[in-house]
């Protein structure tokens, strides 16, 4: 059985990789992996689909959380987010927050580059490089 942990320790098992044809006419196989819902009380399963071959540093997909029903806005999720960081006070260096701009950058949400980080950062630090950096 194949399957990938993330640096936060959630787990996705691979389900199964079909034939598919891109919008240009090759051929190419994606595979469907699972995880569980992490929204408290769910646990259910939710499927995700990337080309063969992707690992959690190929595909942001890797970094989902929730079930359908659980999913939540860009909006909210950064705000989940901040809630969780006001009492945490890590120390940023430059590594960190270019990490966090490259991510922000290729379109991950706040929670995929949570996880992909797996350390607190605080509120006002986050504020400051969204919002500093989305205008
Ligand atoms: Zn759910």
């Amino acid at each position: 059985m194949r399957i990938e942990t993330l640096p936060s320790g959630r787990v996705f098992t691979f389900v199964e990789a079909k034939p598919y044809v891109r919008k240009d006419g090759t051929p190419t196989t994606i595979e469907t992996w699972e995880s569980t819902c992490k929204a408290e009380g769910c646990g259910k399963f939710f499927q995700i689909t990337v080309p063969a071959g992707s690992t959690p540093t190929s595909s942001k997909s890797f970094y989902r959380v929730h079930c359908e029903e659980h999913k939540l806005t860009p909006a909210e999720a950064t705000k989940k987010w901040v809630t969780a960081c006001v009492a945490s006070n890590t120390k940023v260096t430059p590594e960190i927050k270019k990490q966090i701009l490259d991510m922000r950058h290729q379109k991950f949400t706040v929670p995929q580059i949570r996880a992909a980080l797996s350390i607190e950062l605080s509120a006002s630090y986050i504020y400051s490089l969204i919002y500093k950096n989305n205008s």
